[in-house]
């Protein structure tokens, strides 16, 4: 990373020191036990290193429990003489030394994927912007896919050796807790984030002064402080608006992600993308490529041209030229209400100031944002912008690509359809963050040493063809009761905290049967991935559920946005199944579907169910996460599973069609994912050689895992990234993606 150039000081005001790791600072010389523990807790590598995991949570397993997974929260609340007594007791000396050795090894080897695939990168970043960022659940900053795409990324990133910083807000408040009523309900709680139990210090600007950035408005400035967190090798930059000098109400800016109105929204995406590129420049980093992961940060590219002009003396045009050049954006949905759109007033508020700057009118300004230059009536859209101040453009998976070159033709009139400059990159995710212990362990006594290195290479993953199918299935069930438990603890919790009866809770801790075959559905309750589709017709799924010696039982968690009324009508329609006779013990609603509810089902589950409204899902990853653990996806051929799904790694609903009859589609997909499950999973599953073991089952099991855990890993993702957009961005080489 450069830290030659040097930032424009106008508008760096260094604030006086208030970093909550000020105190442990002297601690982290780490020559004593407690210091190099406080070092691995700030770093966020021990998240994606189970043995390190495991000390955290053998110093005080309870606490560790309550303080959810927070090993800084954990830490402060211990006193060194403490750590030490539960050291000796548990002979964590040399567990301790030897992950931050490795830890220490990993942040200084030099010889990584990306020292031989990407030496271009050198010295210029690439500064990968991001509105979320779902790194564990311990650092709630994220909502959902989106955010947790991103710290996959950043982590693979770091894995890879790729040279990034990441950028992004820090929201105090994070999303928000769900809990559901007595109604079933969905309410929301909004806690703060205590962030003094954050692995995170005040950012410094070249003079060593904590950084705060100030952006202009046309109704005056709003700052930022900037964090800092480490990801592994990666930097992680977060904007916070809770600071002196703001007007009390922008104080809380940035204090809750997706809420608020308008106004709310853009005034936080001023402050990531502009504020996000005046911290680089303030903090002396200088970088060859502008990653812009989804329109949330666009307005950042007008910055960067700024800064061309300001520096270079360039004209406007070639500004625009030279930083799209070295711009890539990604398309993230097709859902209309996905793409930002603002009012002209509300852009000229916020970028009147800059587009002083730039010497362009309110005009041309607006046409930024504009499919068409000269329609007044248009509203600014993020994904416009996004796509004019870039020249590489990706999609989330090929089926995304199709529809995003027919969604945005008309931005590009001369074009024929597939000649639009939109190409994809499936998505992907972080191996070592989804997949259980128990799998890895197995991998590793079956796979070539190596395998941790390759993960991208589908070589890597053949010889889970060699490992013997009951080891297999068992490793699986071992999870599986896992998962169960973890349901049963969950669901008596919530019982009794909605003040039930003694004798419901008992029930409750006693719900599902470890034997009977086991769906998944965890994800966003937007009302497009039809979550109540089983549910379609009720006697056919209580006969599914019911049947005595088939039965099949169902695990649903997920959050709906705060505003979105049907999505939570679905999920009181689900969680209160639980009162009928027909499914009671068979369906178990976890609330408050976050990284770790999702770590847990996604590793136990036999099938993990995705049926959305084709092609709305561009690329779904939550089922590329149930791959690595041994789980079969049954989908909609939507997304990543269109292009995933080969006749025996999983199943299909559906043809991979849609009428253009919202209610006709649904119909016709019901109809296809009840045959699916009574003739294909269901038999399948419970077919059973002579041993016990379903035969059929465990081979799909092997395909699954053999042909998609290295595709649809983040790994192959960034390699991606890195070999058809980043080389070619910092080389200054328009990179147009095209795919046919
Ligand atoms: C992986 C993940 C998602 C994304 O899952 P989809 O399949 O895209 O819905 C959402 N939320 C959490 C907490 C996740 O871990």
């Amino acid at each position: 990373m450069s830290q030659t150039e040097l930032p424009p000081t106008e508008s760096v005001s260094p604030r006086p020191p208030a970093g909550p790791s000020d105190f442990f600072s002297e601690l982290s010389h780490a020559d004593d036990l407690y210091g190099k523990l406080w070092t691995l807790a700030n770093n966020l590598w021990w998240s994606w290193h189970p043995e390190c995991d495991a000390i955290f949570r053998d110093v005080d397993p309870i606490r560790w429990r309550q303080l959810g997974h927070n090993p800084v929260a954990l830490l402060r609340e211990m006193t060194p003489e403490r750590l030490a007594d539960r050291a000796g007791e548990l002979v964590l000396h040399s567990r301790i030394n030897y992950a931050y050795r490795r830890l220490q090894e990993y942040l200084t080897s030099s010889q990584t994927w990306a020292s031989t695939n990407a030496g271009v990168l050198g010295a210029k970043p690439v500064a990968y912007f991001s509105a979320e960022f779902g790194i564990h659940e311990s650092i709630p900053i994220y909502s959902g896919g989106l955010g947790v795409l991103a710290g996959d990324h950043i982590k693979s990133a770091s894995g890879l050796g790729v040279p990034l910083v990441g950028i992004g807000l820090y929201y105090s408040q994070g999303y928000f807790r769900q809990y559901l009523d007595e109604d079933g309900f969905q309410g929301e709680d909004y806690l703060e984030t205590k962030i003094e139990n954050l692995p995170i210090q005040a950012a410094l600007d070249s003079d060593g002064q904590p950084l705060t950035v100030a952006i202009d408005t046309r109704d005056g400035q709003l700052f930022a402080k900037v964090w800092l967190m480490h990801v592994g090798r990666v930097r992680l930059y977060l904007l916070d608006c809770n600071v002196d000098g703001n007007k009390p109400e922008d104080r809380e800016l940035t204090s809750r992600l997706y809420g608020g109105d308008e106004r709310t929204r853009i005034r936080q995406e001023l402050v990531l993308g502009v504020g996000g590129v005046k911290a680089l420049a303030a903090l002396g980093i200088d970088p060859g490529v502008y990653h812009l992961n989804e329109g949330h940060s666009a307005f950042g590219a007008l910055q960067v041209v700024r800064q061309l002009m300001d520096n270079d003396g360039m004209t406007f045009e070639d500004a625009v030229q030279l930083s799209a050049r070295a711009t890539c954006f990604t398309t993230h949905t097709p859902v209309p209400a996905g793409h930002d759109r603002f009012p002209p007033a509300l852009v000229e508020e916020h970028l009147g100031p800059l587009r002083d700057a730039l010497g362009i009118s309110q005009k041309e300004l607006l046409a930024l944002g504009r499919v068409d230059p000269d329609n007044d009536n248009e509203s600014f859209c993020m994904t416009v912008i996004g796509f004019k101040m870039s020249r590489c453009a990706n999609a989330v998976s090929s089926l995304h690509g199709v529809v995003s070159r027919r969604m945005w033709q008309s931005m590009w009139p001369d074009r024929a359809e597939n000649e639009v400059p939109i190409g994809h990159i499936t998505n992907g995710v972080h191996v070592a963050s989804w997949l259980a212990v128990q799998m890895q362990t197995l991998y590793d006594k079956h796979f070539h040493t190596d395998w941790k290195h390759r993960l991208q290479e589908p070589d890597a993953w053949q010889a889970i063809h060699d490992v013997d199918p009951g080891e297999l299935w068992e490793t699986h069930n071992s999870l599986k009761h896992n998962l169960i438990s973890f349901v049963r603890r969950r669901f008596s919790r919530q019982c009794r905290r909605r003040g039930e009866s003694d004798n419901v809770v008992e029930a409750a801790r006693h719900i599902l049967d470890p034997r009977v075959l086991t769906i998944g559905f965890g994800r966003r309750f937007a009302t497009y991935k039809r979550a109540n589709l089983l549910f379609s017709d009720m006697d056919r799924i209580a006969e599914l559920l019911g049947n005595s010696d088939r039965p099949v039982q169902l695990i649903y968690a997920g959050k709906a946005h705060p505003k979105d009324e049907p999505g939570k009508k679905f999920i009181q329609e689900i969680a209160n199944l639980r009162h009928d006779p027909r499914f009671a013990g068979r369906v178990a609603f976890v609330e408050d579907y976050d990284i770790n509810v999702c770590r847990h089902l996604i590793q136990g589950v036999d099938v993990w169910l995705n049926n959305p409204r084709r092609p709305l899902e561009a690329s779904g990853t939550s089922g590329q996460k149930v791959v690595l653990n041994g789980g079969l996806n049954c989908s909609i051929l939507d997304g990543w599973w269109g292009e995933a799904f080969n006749g025996g790694n999983g199943f299909a609903i559906g043809n991979g069609r849609s009428h253009v009859s919202d209610e006709i589609t649904d119909r016709r997909d019901a109809e296809s994912l009840y045959q699916t499950l009574e003739e294909q999973v269901i038999p399948c599953f419970y077919t059973r050689d002579s041993d016990g073991l379903p035969k059929f089952w465990i081979k799909r099991m092997m395909n699954s895992i053999s042909t998609l855990a290295w595709r649809f890993s983040s790994h192959r993702m960034v390699a991606d990234y890195t070999a058809k957009s980043y080389v070619w961005a910092a080389g200054g080489v328009t990179c147009e993606m095209r795919y046919r």
